[in-house]
């Protein structure tokens, strides 16, 4: 037997602070709790109908069969394009402003790679998608965490960024609406990042994958409505979150035609491309008429009422969502993260997520996400009224 060796760079990946949680969740689920589990930002809810039958119409075209382009069909592209017209009347040119990406986890795991050398600095949200640190490290960056606090409504405070950061700075990840905290950007926040990237020459990646799960009408804009954003960055998207695709591994980047071909260079050397009977899918994906995503949009916002008047009667301080399919709450003074995680899991058979597993700045808050019918989250907030 070879000594098997992990490298350094999967050596040194930070702790995964939820193996805890899970080891608990698995002990509950064998003793046959009956476990309420909102710890996964993965909807319950099944993918359109048009779009699973778009997909068995073009899984049977052999000309699907084979190896399709890392970039993308042109009319996946195409149809990116005109969705970013009519959504945030933005136009793109798809051939050199739209790429395909398996996922939009898979572009952000690799953007780092073509951009940022040993001692360049990558500006990440903390707490926030753990992909953007990871991506970082295995390109061999230093990871800056930007705080999202409370008290700055979970924006970060760019002029708490040392000048010397600033000077290494390479990249800088940026997402809203924002998971875990379910905040939103106004306008002005774009503009003074584009400055701020444009004065130390910063490639901006806004991570956009719950711009179309908003709630009261209130839609959220695009990075790249602002104005000089298509000068220092991209915007990634997910088919994931707005039709309910979080299985079939589709995404795709929009903006900066340069950041783009840098990304595109890795793809094209690592991967080869989204089975294109997936984005003749995504394509009708892409025209999903409104009231279809209405539907989608106020299923989650029936549970998200359910769950945020549930919890605020039951005196928790709780972030009202305007998007995204989580809820931030404060966890009572008595308890940690995750020993509110704990608690509820142990004695309500309701599992959360502890805010601190997204970054240290998440420590004192708990996650829930709506991944469950209305009924088991009226369930859960009953449970949780017993224990309290
Ligand atoms: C779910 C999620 C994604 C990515 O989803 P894909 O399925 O890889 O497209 C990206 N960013 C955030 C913040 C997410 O929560």
């Amino acid at each position: 037997m070879i000594d098997v060796q992990l490298a350094d760079r999967v050596k040194n990946l930070p702790p995964y602070l939820f193996a805890a949680i899970d080891k608990m969740k698995d002990e509950s689920l064998a003793k046959g709790v009956d476990l309420i589990n909102l710890s996964i930002g993965d909807p319950d809810v099944p993918t359109p109908k048009h779009i699973v039958e778009a997909m068995q119409a073009a899984v049977t075209r052999a000309e699907h069969h084979q190896y399709p382009s890392y970039e993308g069909m042109p009319a996946y592209r195409a149809a990116v394009a005109d969705w970013y017209k009519v959504r945030f009347h933005v136009t793109v040119d798809p051939k050199s402003e739209v790429l395909s990406l398996i996922g939009s986890k898979e572009g952000i795991g690799h953007v780092p790679l073509a951009f940022v050398n040993p001692g360049d600095v990558v500006l990440v949200p903390s707490p926030g998608y753990p992909v953007y640190p990871v991506g970082t490290l295995f390109a061999g960056g230093e990871v800056h965490l930007m705080p999202l606090l409370e008290e700055n409504s979970y924006l970060p405070n760019f002029r708490a960024i040392p000048a010397d950061v600033l000077k290494r700075a390479k990249l800088m990840f940026l997402n809203y609406p924002n998971n875990p905290t379910s905040a939103g950007a106004p306008k002005s926040f774009y503009e003074e990042a584009i400055v701020l990237a444009k004065k130390h020459n910063i490639i901006i990646c806004h991570d956009a994958a719950y711009s179309e799960v908003y709630f009261d009408g209130e839609k959220p804009m695009s990075f790249l409505e602002v104005e000089g954003a298509m000068d220092v960055g991209i915007e990634f998207h997910s088919l994931s979150k707005t039709y309910n695709m979080t299985g079939w591994r589709i995404g795709f980047a929009v903006g900066n035609a340069n950041v783009l071909a840098g990304l595109g260079k890795i793809k094209s050397n690592l991967d080869s491309g989204v089975f294109q009977a997936i984005q003749e899918a995504s394509i009708a994906a892409l025209k999903t008429d409104d009231a279809v995503l209405a539907d989608l949009r106020n299923i989650f916002q029936e549970r998200r009422d359910v769950m945020y008047e549930g919890l605020v009667s039951l005196g928790l301080k709780v972030q009202k969502p305007k998007a995204t399919f989580y809820l931030w709450a404060k966890v009572p003074q008595e308890y940690s993260s995750s020993s509110f995680v704990s608690h509820l899991l142990n004695n309500a058979g309701v599992l959360g997520t502890p805010g601190v597993g997204f970054g240290a700045p998440g420590e004192g808050y708990i996650r829930f996400a709506l991944t469950k019918p209305t009924e088991r989250i009226k369930e859960a907030v009953d449970r949780i009224k017993k224990i309290l």
